[in-house]
């Protein structure tokens, strides 16, 4: 303290709670100092507004971790952890708006697993609840652009929405999904198309204009699903709006 000039020295403790947090030191370095009553006592008023101060930014702290948290848990899907239908519902009208604006394409997938029904029968529902955290995970590893949302629908049923997106990409897009959930392999022997598990993908491409809504997407991605399921399942469908 000397090589620092320092003469003389008052401390004071800052306490949180009963747990001492740290130490409020004064220096004094021109000359030794006998330090005043009312100094020490200036000191520890300083500290114990710093102690409420720091008190206050750690409650915050904690605060914003627990509204993290309770985001997480309005948007994340409970058995998937993927984005769930509020969150999809949200991110689609956002995307919406922008490429109203932007006049950019929009495309969106709605999947739907191929006989799921005679899964849960055959291998029972908690299996069931297994094999969609597989099939939400292959979405994951197919679903590559951080601007790309996948989402569980509901039930069995997966929707991707990917901005800036042609019916060429979605077409594509759509081919690696059935590609990953062809390679997951899970069986389904009861399913009447394949000895594995796999779905029917719906896929809906337009430019968004003022007179239309995000729902007629949705729309038209489940007329396209239907479309896919009756053509004989595992397969994906099309249908160009603009
Ligand atoms: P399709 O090929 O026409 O889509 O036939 P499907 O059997 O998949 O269609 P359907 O709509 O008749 O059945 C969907 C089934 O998905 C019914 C339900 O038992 C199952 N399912 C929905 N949500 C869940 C879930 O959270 N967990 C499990 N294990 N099964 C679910
Ligand atoms: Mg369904
Ligand atoms: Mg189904």
């Amino acid at each position: 303290m000397e090589k620092l000039q320092v003469r003389a020295k008052l401390v004071v403790p800052i306490f949180q709670g009963d747990r001492l947090w740290g130490l409020l030191v004064a220096h004094h370095c021109s000359a030794p100092r006998d330090w005043q009553p009312w100094e020490g006592q200036l000191l520890q008023q300083l500290a114990t507004q710093l102690a409420i101060a720091i008190q206050q930014s750690e409650l915050y702290q904690q605060l914003q971790r627990a509204n993290q948290q309770l985001e997480n848990m309005v948007m994340v899907d409970e058995l998937t952890q993927i984005a769930n239908r509020r969150c999809f519902d949200h991110r689609l009208d956002s995307v919406w708006q922008y490429l109203l604006r932007e006049q950019g394409f929009i495309s969106l997938l709605l999947c739907d697993i191929d006989y799921f029904k005679q899964y849960n029968d055959t291998y029972g529902h908690a299996t069931g609840d297994d094999c969609l955290c597989f099939i939400a995970q292959a979405f994951k590893q197919s679903v590559k652009r951080s601007r790309d949302l996948v989402a569980r629908y509901g039930g069995e049923e997966f929707v991707v929405i990917l901005p800036n997106t042609a019916s060429d990409g979605a077409f594509h897009v759509a081919q690696e999904i059935h590609k990953a959930i062809e390679q997951l392999n899970i069986p389904h022997t009861a399913s009447d198309v394949k000895q594995y598990v796999t779905l029917s993908i719906g896929i809906a491409t337009m430019i968004p204009t003022p007179k239309m809504v995000p729902l007629d997407l949705i729309e038209v991605a489940d007329q396209a699903l239907y479309q896919a399921k009756a053509n004989g399942r595992d397969r994906s469908y099309i249908n160009r709006l603009s």
